[in-house]
């Protein structure tokens, strides 16, 4: 089950539990089955959801329920708490520091993405003011340091290697010297990955890194393998020391959940996933804020994120002013939805957004959610200043609506439709209310008071 559908299924289980009158034993019992048999479908582990399960239902305590609590929102709890502790992969070894000279190697085996990994990884940072460079030790495969050179062309990143020498050991290293001669401040070296965990390819993975002494070495994995990767990443953390591990192709139709819970298993820390082949699907992993856009919750700290990238700087203040004021007006909507369209991978985005589940505005239905933004902005526009700005819910009778559908050329229940959005995203929104208004990199506090 593709990862999306595990956090549909799960959000659709809790809320048949809370549209049952009486919370007993049986309505909580089957709402769990419903999650249990999501996750085993999502391939993880049997026990991993048996102790859940058990879990779940030790914490919550069905007296509390019956007096009228919300109950929803204590099972939704105790779901997310029990999924983070499942997925916690803990602290990676090491953590690159901007300005600072750091080395970082990539293992894993062939076909896992590495080499593109390696690229998004070095983007990432290039986007962030770092200065980066790569490294091409992957003499194994024929044409590897073409796609090397290929991606870091593509992304202007500086990027050494040879056609003609074979020996890993020798580019890695001098590849690695001449980056700490630029002032590099992370030199990422890609080596060669192998169909099978051969001891050929183990050997050459310490060899390298004997001679080269990364700071941090990171293990790429394909999500496909489900359960194997407990397997997998053990193999790989008993050869050299790998610090982190990166998660791939969790777009798509893997079962992401088993690679993740099995990688956490191992106590390696996840710190990216990979989503898809370009090099913006590449997603910070921080188990919290994932835990919470596969409930559908929404992700405050990676949408904070993205607001601080793509609006503009003297703008902000604005608007994260007018969220904590908790008045989200249709003008505010529309102005979210052209910041929207300017974000990049549309589906991304949306997933973090409270109340855009990822389930609402699926991967690969990209054009239908811009085509519908586009759409509902052409209604906006012909909205009067008044409306836009109202935050009374009754101001849109029915005379305004039928005025807004004529001039925008939409029917009634189009612009139906638009104003129910607005209503569920604005009541969500409202949670904002009071909130202190974060800086740039302080977003833990705002995301957890969202989440709690
Ligand atoms: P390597 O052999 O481990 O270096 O793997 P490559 O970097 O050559 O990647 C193998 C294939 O996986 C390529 O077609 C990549 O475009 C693709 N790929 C890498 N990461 C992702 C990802 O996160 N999602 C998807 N869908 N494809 C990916």
């Amino acid at each position: 089950m593709v990862l999306a559908q595990l956090g549909g299924s799960i959000a659709r289980a809790l809320q048949q539990m809370s549209n049952a009158t009486i919370i007993d034993e049986k309505v909580l019992s089957e709402c769990l089955n419903e999650i249990s048999r999501a996750l085993l479908q999502s391939d993880v582990q049997f026990k991993l959801v048996r102790d859940m399960q058990s879990n779940i239902k030790r914490i919550v305590n069905l007296d509390d329920l019956a007096a009228g609590h919300n109950k929803r929102r204590i099972i939704q709890q105790a779901v997310f708490n029990e999924l983070c502790k499942m997925l916690d992969p803990g602290k990676p070894s090491f953590t690159p520091k901007k300005g600072k000279t750091s080395v970082v190697m990539f293992v894993g085996l062939q076909g896992s993405g590495k080499t593109t990994t390696c690229t998004k990884y070095a983007y990432y940072h290039q986007k962030k003011g770092w200065k980066p460079a790569l490294v091409c030790a992957d003499t194994f495969r024929a044409g590897a340091f073409d796609q090397l050179k290929q991606n870091a062309t593509k992304t202007k990143i500086p990027y050494y290697g040879s056609y003609m020498e074979s020996d890993p050991v020798k580019i890695a290293v001098e590849g690695v010297e001449t980056f700490k001669k630029e002032n590099r401040d992370l030199i990422i070296v890609d080596t060669s990955g192998r169909h099978k965990q051969e001891a050929a390819l183990f050997e050459e993975m310490r060899q390298v890194s004997e001679a080269t002494k990364p700071d941090l070495i990171i293990f790429v994995m394909d999500s496909s393998i489900g359960q194997a990767a407990f397997d997998q990443a053990q193999a790989f953390k008993q050869s050299v020391a790998v610090g982190a591990v990166i998660i791939t192709k969790m777009d798509g139709h893997a079962k992401g959940g088993g690679a993740l819970s099995a990688v956490a298993a191992t106590k390696s820390p996840v710190i990216f996933i990979g989503t898809g082949e370009h090099m913006e699907e590449f997603e910070v992993f921080d188990v919290k804020p994932f835990v919470s856009r596969l409930l559908g919750m929404g992700d405050w700290s990676g949408f904070m994120d993205k607001i601080h990238e793509v609006v503009p700087t003297d703008q902000q203040p604005e608007l994260l002013q007018k969220l904590s004021e908790g008045s989200f007006t249709l003008r505010l909507m529309y102005e979210q939805f052209q910041n929207i369209l300017k974000m990049g991978p549309i589906g991304q985005v949306f997933s973090m957004l409270p109340g855009f589940s990822a389930e609402l505005m699926p991967k690969g239905h990209e054009k239908e959610s811009q085509a519908k933004i586009k759409r509902y902005m052409t209604m906006m526009d012909s909205m009067t200043n008044a409306e836009l700005d109202s935050t009374n819910p009754k101001l849109m009778n029915d005379s305004r609506i039928m005025r807004i559908a004529r001039g925008s050329g939409r029917s009634v229940r189009d612009v139906t439709e638009m104003l129910e959005e607005y209503k569920r995203l604005a009541k969500i929104w409202s949670k904002m209310k009071g909130l202190k208004i974060p800086k740039k990199g302080e977003m833990s506090a705002l995301s957890r008071n969202m989440n709690a």
